[in-house]
């Protein structure tokens, strides 16, 4: 199995890592003619805007609504997960305008930058390491979305079919469950 890191900008190597620790075969994705080749995609973190602008400078919006449509998964983690959301807080206009949710950027305030710790994610196991950094928040989700972890009583991590969106930073860790989690629904896909 193919696995793509979206490689505009953010934390590319360390998925890299871990879709190859829990058996894929990670792929930096630098242009969308590589996206063909691919069975899956990650979203890395970063920042939002920046990703979000190369992703219109590279012609990245249209190439990946044109991959979801295929069914193809899609894992946006931290600014991937604002990056795939229908609706960002306080902002006129989103990115890929996939995932039926509405998010808030930096929704930990600044006493939280970031911080680490366990997480109960539903279909994975209740102890899964998570790294947040300046991390978003899942404000409302739609009806086909299904909710996979919390962190007091906020939405962290939440899957709406062939799309998983995570708001820490799975990649950070050693524990590549989540990982091995988004191999199983692109291998559901093939
Ligand atoms: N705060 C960043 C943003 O809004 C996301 C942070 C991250 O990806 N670690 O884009």
């Amino acid at each position: 199995m193919k696995i793509g890191v979206l490689a505009l900008q953010g934390a590319v190597a360390e998925h890299i890592r871990l879709i190859e620790k829990a058996g894929g075969e990670g792929v930096i994705v630098k242009k969308v003619e590589q996206l063909d080749e691919l069975d899956g995609i990650i979203i890395p973190g970063g920042e939002s805007t920046t990703i979000g602008k190369l992703m219109r400078t590279y012609h990245f919006i249209e190439a990946l609504r044109a991959f979801s449509e295929q069914k193809k998964p899609i894992f946006g983690t931290c600014a991937g997960l604002i990056v795939i959301a229908n609706e960002i807080e306080g902002q006129p206009e989103a990115h890929l305008e996939l995932m039926d949710m509405k998010v808030s950027r930096n929704a930990f305030g600044r006493q939280r930058e970031s911080f680490e710790t366990n997480l109960a994610i539903k279909g994975i196991a209740d102890d899964v390491r998570a790294v947040f950094i300046r991390a978003p928040l899942i404000n409302e989700v739609g009806s086909d979305v299904e909710v996979l972890a919390t962190y007091h009583d906020q939405i962290v991590a939440a899957r709406q079919g062939h799309l998983l969106a995570a708001s820490f930073h799975p990649e950070l860790t050693d524990d590549e469950r989540m990982h091995a989690y988004f191999l199983n629904m692109v291998r559901e896909n093939k």
